[in-house]
C-alpha cells in the first residue's frame, strides 16, 4: 500500500522518478510522474509518466513499443524522489535508440580508476566467512557448506547455458554474474585467491 502522505510532489504536482533496469541496476532514464501517472503505474504495472514537453500522461513505449514493466518501486529518505526497477522491453529506454539516456560522458571524468570488482567482492566474501551476518545470503551459503555451493555453481552454469540458447545477451550477463559470484564463493571456501587463478591464466598466455 502506498502512503501518499509520505510523498512530496513539487509545486507543479510532479515527482522525479529514476528508472533502473531490474537485472543489472543500470540507470536507464529519469522522468516525472504526477499522482495520476503514479496511480496508473500501480494499476497497470507499466511505467507511466507525465510528459512536461507535451503536458500529458505518457505511457512509456506507447509509440516505440519500448514499454517498461515495473518490478519494484522505492521512494527516497525525504519522499521527494521515486526509484523504479523495470523490465525494459527491447532493452532500449532512450528515444535516441540508446539503452540508457545517460550515454554521454563528460570527458573531465573519463579516467576513473576503479578497484577490480572481483577483488572487492572476494574480500567481502572472505569477511563473511569469518564474520557471519544474519540475513546474508553469503553467510547462508557458507553455513550450508561445500555441497550447497557446488549445487549453486552447477545451477548457475545451466542458467548461463539457457540464456545463451535464448540468444538473450542481458540474460547471459545476469546469469554469468550469478555464476561468477558463486564461483568466487567456492574459491573463498578453499581460501584460493582470484590472483591464483589469474596467475594460472598468465602461465597459459606465455605458451
Ligand atoms: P515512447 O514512450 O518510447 O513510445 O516514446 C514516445 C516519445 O516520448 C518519444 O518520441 C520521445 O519524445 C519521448 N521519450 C521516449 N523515451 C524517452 C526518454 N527516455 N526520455 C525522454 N523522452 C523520451
Ligand atoms: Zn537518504
Ligand atoms: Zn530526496
Ligand atoms: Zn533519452
Amino acid at each position: 500500500m502506498i502512503n501518499w502522505e509520505e510523498l512530496k510532489f513539487d509545486e507543479k504536482g510532479l515527482i522525479p522518478t529514476i528508472v533502473q533496469d531490474y537485472k543489472d541496476n543500470e540507470v536507464l532514464m529519469m522522468a516525472y510522474m504526477n499522482k495520476e501517472s503514479l496511480k496508473l503505474t500501480l494499476e497497470t504495472g507499466k511505467a507511466t509518466y507525465f510528459s512536461r514537453s507535451r503536458q500529458k500522461l505518457w505511457v512509456k513505449g506507447e509509440t516505440s513499443g519500448h514499454i517498461q514493466n515495473v518490478k519494484e518501486m522505492f521512494y527516497d529518505c525525504d519522499g521527494d524522489t521515486l526509484l523504479i526497477k523495470v523490465e525494459q522491453v527491447g532493452n532500449v529506454a532512450c528515444h535516441t535508440g540508446n539503452r540508457s539516456c545517460f550515454y554521454r560522458k563528460l570527458k573531465e571524468f573519463e579516467k576513473v580508476e576503479k578497484e577490480s570488482v572481483v577483488n572487492a567482492l572476494y574480500s567481502l566474501l572472505i569477511n563473511r566467512k569469518s564474520n557471519p551476518v544474519e540475513g546474508s545470503y553469503t553467510t547462508y551459503l557458507f553455513e550450508q557448506g561445500l555441497d550447497k555451493i557446488l549445487k549453486k555453481v552447477g545451477e548457475e552454469s545451466a542458467e548461463v547455458i539457457i540464456g545463451a540458447k535464448n540468444e538473450d545477451k542481458a540474460e547471459v550477463i545476469y546469469e554469468m554474474s550469478d555464476l561468477v559470484y558463486h564461483s568466487l564463493v567456492l574459491l573463498a571456501y578453499f581460501d584460493i585467491k582470484p590472483s591464483e587463478v589469474e596467475e594460472e591464466l598468465r602461465k597459459r598466455e606465455k605458451k
